[in-house]
């Protein structure tokens, strides 16, 4: 083993007691190397290295402790036990046992001193140890353990025991010489982090006697922050790297400023804000090059990106390319079309549609004329990465609201325009404001925009609290915006899953507003409508035949009614905060000033009160996004994104905010000037991980 010097290269198989069976128990858990141990890390410790005062153990505590046994005596209770009284000046315990021998019993004699670590519970009379380990000390017995007792997350037929014999024996390799390569240069780390990745590992593995557990198991310890911190840069190659191969393909170069979108620009009724024009810009500059866009644009909710969408798409059809337009549902999907074809036609450009409900010869002509290449546009729902869906010279691709979709579905759109060799360029937006460091760590992959700015003569929505209590008072509310000729939406909200139980209650809810605000007209959209039943209601909404829109959280994107100026929320304490931005964005895309009532059903939590204060204070998308992050954790936020694909094991991209940045500063400087040391950074934290980078 003296010859191998690196971690990375002993076969855990090389470890006393590591046979086959283990070493196979071990990989499920992706550990095949030594080096791979010693990154498998404590999920808590225990610590054995003092002695508690018995008068200090509170509930909870797993603790030693150490005290004279005054009295021994057998209960028969519901369940026959052993009790042992102890105390050592400072207080009592007791230790009980629901097994135990006669010899057992015996042995344990008045006045005897006993060493004893579990875990302390309110018992019936004083605070007890269940069946804890204890061994009869004296007097000045050396303190138990020199280091904390690391417990290892682990899976079946490895005990705890093996766990600190095997990272025991990886430890001493590294103390031996073993090599565990520093790939970070030193100069590149935070203050205040150790230096040496062998020393984090070191510590906590074997934390010394006084270590804090609180901060090693909340990840906010500098060893652990010092690994947070090299798993973020990893993170960043690694997401960098995928850029970089798709970089490497071939898109076809879509010449900018041609004559479609500037007849496109000259029939709109309003001019692009100063935030929209430069971002059109950036897109048009990425398209023309021959390098595939991978472009992010953020704008918060009414910032005007289908807009956006537009230019990028006319200047791909005037190249002589394809386009085709992704939303995540039916709703969404439709109403793009509908904009899309208001504006298209005027210039000429047919604009197709395809999802699951178009069925039969209209999807026979649809797929005919994208395979033909006839057709320049299309739009649609996830329906458009099926198999079938061909397409002749596919230039670009478009996705809004890109966080509903994975890395895989963009991909397979992707794919879809790989015929020839080239690749289509790809623009996602999304109304999702994400925190700056935030999104550049979680889509480094992608260019970002940012559209940071409203079109004007839109005043902000004010929104208001109100209990359930008052819904007869909400209800004259709705009324009174309807008689003088504005419109409202009415949304219903269901913690439950099912879409079914979701409908139910607004058809209900729809019922019973028809009846109370008899004489309004009020109609109903929910997910299980068919397509053209929703369109319908839609279209009666939009052309002011409908006074009152009942319906569940389906209009959450894009739906785009200038004269509905009241929003109520019912139970807005369900959902969360980004998806109540997008909501309350249904509102205030008009002149008049809108309000948003946010029906809440009491009591509300503190953390409910919290968000729904947030929202009522401000509008700003990314105000409320940074709020979210810290009351819900960047899941939420991110996505399925997120949720499948960025796994950490130690880094935690809300509590590591403060690493985000500098983390991605040394990603670039690796990238430039150590590109060897770029794989095993990558390798060590993503190991496995990693296919999707690649794909
Ligand atoms: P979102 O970014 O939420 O998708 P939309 O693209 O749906 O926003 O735009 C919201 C509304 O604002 C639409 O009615 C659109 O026509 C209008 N709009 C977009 N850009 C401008 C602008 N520069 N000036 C005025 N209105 C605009
Ligand atoms: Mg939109």
């Amino acid at each position: 083993m003296n010859q191998i010097s690196s971690l990375a290269e002993i076969p855990v198989t090389c470890l006393k007691g590591v046979g086959p069976k283990r070493a196979e128990r071990l990989a499920r858990l992706g550990i095949e190397c030594v080096q791979d141990l010693l990154f498998h890390l404590p999920c808590r410790y225990q610590d054995r290295t003092r002695v508690v005062p018995i008068g200090a153990l509170r509930p909870g505590d797993e603790a030693v402790c150490e005290g004279k046994v005054d009295h021994v005596e057998i209960r028969f209770g519901r369940r026959r036990s052993l009790l042992v009284h102890l105390s050592d000046g400072t207080g009592a315990i007791i230790l009980r046992f629901f097994h135990f021998t006669a010899a057992q019993k015996n042995a344990l004699k008045r006045g005897m001193r006993l060493r004893c670590f579990g875990e302390v519970r309110n018992g019936p009379a004083s605070y007890e140890l269940v069946h804890p380990e204890y061994r009869s000390v004296g007097e000045d017995d050396p303190p138990p353990e020199q280091s904390l007792t690391p417990i290892y997350p682990t899976t079946e037929g490895l005990h705890q025991i093996s766990w600190r014999e095997m990272t025991g024996q990886a430890l001493a390799l590294l103390d031996q010489g073993a090599v565990l390569q520093e790939l970070l240069p030193s100069e590149s780390l935070p203050e205040g982090l150790p230096v040496s990745l062998a020393d984090a590992l070191r510590y906590l593995h074997r934390p010394p006697a006084g270590a804090s557990v609180e901060d090693m198991t909340a990840g906010r310890h500098p060893a652990c922050q010092r690994l947070a911190f090299e798993e973020l840069v990893a993170h960043q190659l690694s997401l960098r790297e995928a850029r970089q191969n798709l970089r490497r393909l071939q898109a076809p170069p879509l010449a900018a400023g041609g004559t479609l979108p500037a007849r496109f620009l000259a029939r709109l009724p309003f001019d692009l804000t100063g935030a929209q024009q430069r971002v059109v810009e950036e897109i048009a500059k990425d398209m023309a090059s021959p390098r595939p866009m991978l472009r992010l644009v953020q704008g918060d909710v009414g910032s005007g990106k289908t807009v956006v969408a537009a230019l990028a798409a006319l200047q791909a059809v005037e190249a002589g390319w394809q386009v085709a337009l992704m939303a995540p549902t039916e709703l969404l999907a439709e109403q793009h079309l509908r904009n899309f074809r208001h504006w298209m036609e005027p210039l000429e450009v047919p604009v197709g549609w395809l999802s699951s409900q178009v069925k039969g010869a209209a999807r026979r002509g649809v797929l005919e004329g994208l395979a033909a290449g006839v057709l320049p546009l299309v739009v649609g729902t996830q329906a458009l990465f099926q198999k079938e869906v061909r397409f002749q010279r596919l230039g670009l691709v478009i996705v809004d609201e890109q966080h509903r979709f994975g890395v895989h579905q963009r991909l397979a759109l992707r794919d879809k325009g790989a015929e020839g060799g080239l690749v289509p360029h790809q623009l996602i937006m999304t109304a999702t404001p994400i925190p700056r460091s935030l999104a550049m760590t979680a889509y480094a992959d992608l260019d970002l925009s940012v559209i940071d700015e409203l079109p004007p003569g839109r005043t902000p929505v004010r929104t208001v609290l109100v209990s359930q209590q008052r819904r007869e008072e909400v209800i004259t509310r709705v009324r009174a915006a309807c008689e003088s000729g504005r419109q409202a939406y009415w949304v219903c909200t269901l913690i439950e899953e099912s879409e079914s139980l979701q409908c139910q209650a607004a058809e209900e809810t729809a019922r019973q507003l028809s009846e109370a605000l008899a004489g309004l007209r009020v109609g109903l959209v929910h997910g299980r409508m068919k397509a053209d039943e929703k369109e319908a209601v839609m279209e009666r909404f939009k052309s002011g035949e409908l006074d009152l829109l009942v319906a569940t959280t389906v209009i959450e994107v894009g739906v785009d009614v200038p004269n509905a100026s009241l929003m109520i929320i019912e139970n807005p304490e369900r959902l969360g905060l980004a998806q109540l931005h997008q909501l309350r964005g249904r509102v205030g895309r008009g002149s008049v000033e809108s309000h948003c009532v946010l029906l809440y059903h009491p009591p509300l939590g503190r953390q409910a009160r919290e968000r729904l204060a947030v929202m009522r204070d401000t509008t700003d998308g990314f105000r409320i996004a940074q709020k979210d992050l810290e009351l819900r954790g960047p899941g939420e936020i991110l996505g399925v994104r997120q949720a499948g694909e960025m796994q950490f094991r130690v880094a935690d991209l809300l509590r590591d905010q403060k690493l985000l940045d500098p983390a991605r500063r040394v990603a670039d400087k690796l990238l430039t000037h150590r590109p060897g040391v770029v794989p095993s950074l990558i390798g060590r934290w993503l190991g496995h991980n990693t296919r999707y980078v690649q794909a």
